[in-house]
């Protein structure tokens, strides 16, 4: 027994997965072997193993976030991939979820990294915010686009394929009084913007309060994740630029 780091009631705890299992499913081949990602390692990626967990959760909870927000996002995002095999750099896609479900499915990643020990989530901390994500999640309320914002980057690799093989562990950029922890899972680097105050270039270029969110391609083996973040975030009118294509 232990207390569930959601509904903070002793409980016998779960080992909980921070990523769940099936965000792993593009990194394995027919025969379940690893296929082989080239050049990570040298540009200060860190990958994250699969099956990697620890004890967070009661059943319930588990039950909750399996249901509320994992099925649904398998079902918007994983189910009907809105992203192209190809792109290029500076191309933008658009693509429709719904928000509520959507939105609470990323701040569930970040609250699952945010309290677990695991080193390679180490980075992620979120002070009075954790308590506030925490009853997002178990009350179902995403809150407007203004809480936690959310902001997209496409990844492509040399070859100009949308990287859906890279899974990183969490960064975290300071900006404008923002903590941004950038994860990196299914071929985007997903942005959660942390603060009290309002990230207007996330509102504006990121999940919109209707559903709708446009994803940024960029080059994954040319920036580091915090000189991604710090470029993205200096020209917010090149990443506002009208779709050259659009992906729905
Ligand atoms: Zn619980």
């Amino acid at each position: 027994m232990a207390m569930c780091k959601l509904c903070r009631l002793d409980k016998p705890l779960c080992q909980s997965h921070i990523y769940p299992e099936f965000l792993y499913a593009t990194l394995y081949n027919d025969d379940g072997r690893m296929m082989g990602i080239t050049g990570v390692g040298r540009r200060g990626w860190t990958l994250v193993q699969k099956g990697l967990r620890d004890e967070l959760l009661c059943r319930e909870c588990e039950a909750l976030l399996n249901e509320r927000y994992e099925i649904p996002f398998q079902q918007q995002w994983t189910n009907r991939y809105p992203l192209p095999e190809r792109a290029n750099e500076g191309e933008m896609f658009y693509a429709q979820f719904a928000y509520a479900t959507f939105k609470l499915f990323h701040l569930s990643i970040l609250f699952r990294a945010a309290v677990s020990s695991h080193p390679m989530f180490g980075v992620v901390t979120l002070g009075k915010h954790e308590d506030i994500i925490r009853r997002m999640i178990l009350g179902g309320d995403a809150g407007r686009v203004d809480r936690y914002p959310i902001f997209a980057t496409a990844l492509i690799n040399g070859r100009a394929e949308i990287e859906r093989r890279l899974i990183a562990a969490p960064t975290l950029t300071r900006v404008g009084g923002h903590r941004i922890y950038g994860f990196t899972f299914d071929g985007v680097l997903w942005w959660y913007s942390v603060s009290s105050h309002r990230n207007l270039e996330f509102e504006r270029g990121g999940l919109q309060g209707n559903g709708a969110m446009a994803f940024y391609v960029s080059p994954w083996h040319e920036h580091a994740v915090t000189q991604a973040a710090a470029k993205a975030l200096r020209n917010p009118r090149q990443r506002l630029r009208p779709a050259q294509r659009n992906g729905t």
